[in-house]
């Protein structure tokens, strides 16, 4: 093990099999190293700053079946919304003062939200307030509309991969939904000049140490700004819901690992880490995440974009009250800053 991590952290590289056996031979010695490793690269690289980014779930209608995914258009039980342009620009106008200087509209693959609709709320958003950044996490789209969300302002992509094995893939997701299609997307958003992230549920149905390796390599060989993993959590109105849920301590793991390989990438310790175990943001922190994302949807919508069982969306989660999460990272040596937070290209 002592090995294969000091290959990973001089090489930045191993083989699948390599991460294989890193994943299969975990020990509380090896998740220790590993963490202690990974917060050296994130301080060499953005010091004991934390960026934050204020997320904005502008609607749950989902035209998707993903079968782990609450939102998921078979479920009858989701009561749907989606916030107005109006709404949407409110939740800026408080974030910004607040400190916020990324905002992230995420949610279901809306049709409603066409290029038009998103185009117009992008360049808003970027016209009042020029110096944020916009990130957009809305699901898989053609390359003409990635141009057109990109030269209407949009800086970054958020689009996990999910799995980067077919067979894995195809029990996720209903046939329609493609890793070929989603590669594509990813592909494009590159292309495109977005800052673009990946990412993964850790411990999903059926997911395997081999699968895990392979996404480990996907991440190394794509290389991509940013990176979302999280637990898997199962949502009581899906067809996965009474599959187990991924561990805090196996999440941590894979941060750790991704920031060992990857010392510039921007790496949030999730929602569903913190959904999972009490101090899950601040482990996650610990083992090398440098990003958190708070909540600012209205707070009449926040229950209701419920992707599993639950989900946080108060306390420190939510972005009014960041005073506590800023006193929860202190209490560990970090502090969050009021930055773009743009990923640091310098050769580290
Ligand atoms: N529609 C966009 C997309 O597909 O990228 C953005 C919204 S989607 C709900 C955001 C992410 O939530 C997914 O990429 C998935 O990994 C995560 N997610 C969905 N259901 C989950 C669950 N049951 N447990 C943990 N994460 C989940």
């Amino acid at each position: 093990m002592q090995k294969i991590i000091e290959k990973l952290y001089n090489q930045r590289s191993l083989t699948e099999e390599e991460y294989g056996k890193l994943v299969k031979g975990r020990s509380r010695e090896a998740a220790e190293m590993l963490a202690e490793l990974a917060r050296k690269r994130a301080l060499s690289v953005y010091g004991s700053k934390i960026f934050i980014r204020g997320l904005i779930e502008i609607s749950n209608y989902c035209k998707n079946d993903c079968l782990y995914c609450g939102i998921r258009r078979s479920n009858k039980n989701t009561q749907r919304y989606r916030l107005t342009k109006q709404e949407i620009l409110d939740c800026c106008e408080e974030g910004y003062p607040l400190g916020f200087r990324t905002f992230v509209m995420q949610g279901g693959e809306d049709a409603y939200f066409n290029d038009e609709r998103v185009c117009d709320i992008v360049s808003e958003i970027k016209k009042r307030y020029p110096d944020t950044a916009v990130t957009l996490s809305l699901g898989e789209r053609s390359y003409e509309s990635y141009k057109a969300l990109r030269e209407a302002g949009a800086d970054r992509y958020l689009l996990r991969h999910e799995t980067a094995s077919c067979d894995h893939y195809a029990r996720l997701h209903p046939k329609e939904l493609t890793l070929e299609n989603r590669m594509r997307c990813l592909n494009d958003l590159r292309s495109l000049g977005y800052q673009v992230g990946c990412g993964f549920m850790v411990q999903s149905p059926y997911q395997s140490i081999e699968n895990i390796a392979k996404d480990l390599k996907f991440i190394e060989e794509f290389s991509p700004e940013m990176c979302g993993i999280g637990p898997f959590i199962p949502h009581l109105d899906t067809p996965f819901k009474d599959e187990k849920a991924g561990s805090a301590e196996l999440t941590c793991y894979l941060l750790s690992i991704i920031r060992i390989m990857k010392p510039n990438i921007l790496l949030p310790a999730t929602t569903a880490l913190g959904s999972i175990a009490g101090d899950g943001r601040l482990k996650g922190i610990l083992s090398g995440a440098n990003v958190v994302m708070p909540n600012l949807s209205p707070q009449s919508v926040r229950r209701k974009y419920s992707l599993y069982n639950n989900k946080l969306y108060t306390g420190a989660e939510s972005a009014q009250a960041l005073e506590e999460l800023k006193k929860q990272l202190s209490s560990i040596g970090y502090d969050i800053v009021c930055d773009k937070g743009d990923f640091n290209k310098t050769n580290i």
